[in-house]
């Protein structure tokens, strides 16, 4: 398994937005986190995706437990991309680069990589694009690029399609599909949407009230 919580709670001000959720993620798998509005779905992704701590329970990585004092090297395991995408006020080429620069990986092996990643999330030729000139299905298949190029073996998906027509939404699953088919990357999505729970993942977990009432195969 590539990531694990064990009984994890977080409470926020007295407020429980998680209420001991224990749960395993495969190497490779596509799993969905299906649940309603205030579940508890984003908190969980930023607790898997190290941005939040949880109050109780442990966070495992390739069986190793994330502490104090592994949490900036565990963090590089998984990458989230947020409901709301953010893209910068620059050239698809650009946005997608910028993780990779900040790792000062030399410029032709970014390119390489920019480039086969923007074929998998259908942006080829896009790379001279300005980012903010995008359609909102666009954009958000460019934060993904953005996580992918990094190379993490799980990427975290907020409600990625929510804010998207059905169109642009079948595009984004299919992109997922291939990024997890070519690239090997385990993705887990947090979704209120039954039907694409039931469609994309090999595995599903449904969440109510911040704890996790079911789980299970999706066919
Ligand atoms: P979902 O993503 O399923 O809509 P969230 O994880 O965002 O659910 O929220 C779960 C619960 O935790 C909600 O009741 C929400 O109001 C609360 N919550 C989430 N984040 C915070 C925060 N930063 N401060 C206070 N309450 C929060
Ligand atoms: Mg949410």
């Amino acid at each position: 398994m590539i990531a694990e919580l064990r009984n994890v709670s977080k409470t926020f001000n007295g407020i429980t937005a998680l209420n001991n959720v224990s749960l395993e993620v495969n190497k490779g798998e596509i799993f969905a986190l299906l649940g309603p509005s205030g579940s508890g779905k984003t908190t969980l992704l930023k607790i898997m995706a190290l941005i939040e701590k949880p109050s109780s329970g442990e966070v495992y990585f390739n069986e190793e437990r994330v502490s104090d004092k592994n949490l900036q090297q565990m963090r590089m395991q998984a990458t989230m991309v947020f409901q709301k995408t953010v893209v910068f006020n620059t050239t698809i080429y650009n946005n997608v680069a910028y993780g990779l620069k900040l790792r000062k990986i030399p410029e032709n092996k970014i390119k390489e990589k920019v480039n086969d990643i923007l074929k998998i999330v259908k942006l080829e030729n896009f790379e001279k694009r300005l980012a903010n000139r995008l359609s909102g299905g666009e954009q958000q298949r460019v934060a993904l690029a953005r996580a992918l190029v990094l190379g993490a073996k799980l990427v975290l998906l907020d409600e990625p399609t929510a804010n998207l027509d059905p169109r642009n939404a079948a595009i984004i699953e299919e992109v997922i599909s291939t990024a997890n088919r070519d690239l090997g990357t385990a993705i887990v999505f947090a979704t209120h949407n039954i039907f694409q729970a039931r469609s994309l993942p090999q595995r599903i977990a449904l969440l109510k009230n911040g704890r996790i009432e079911q789980s299970g195969t999706s066919t």
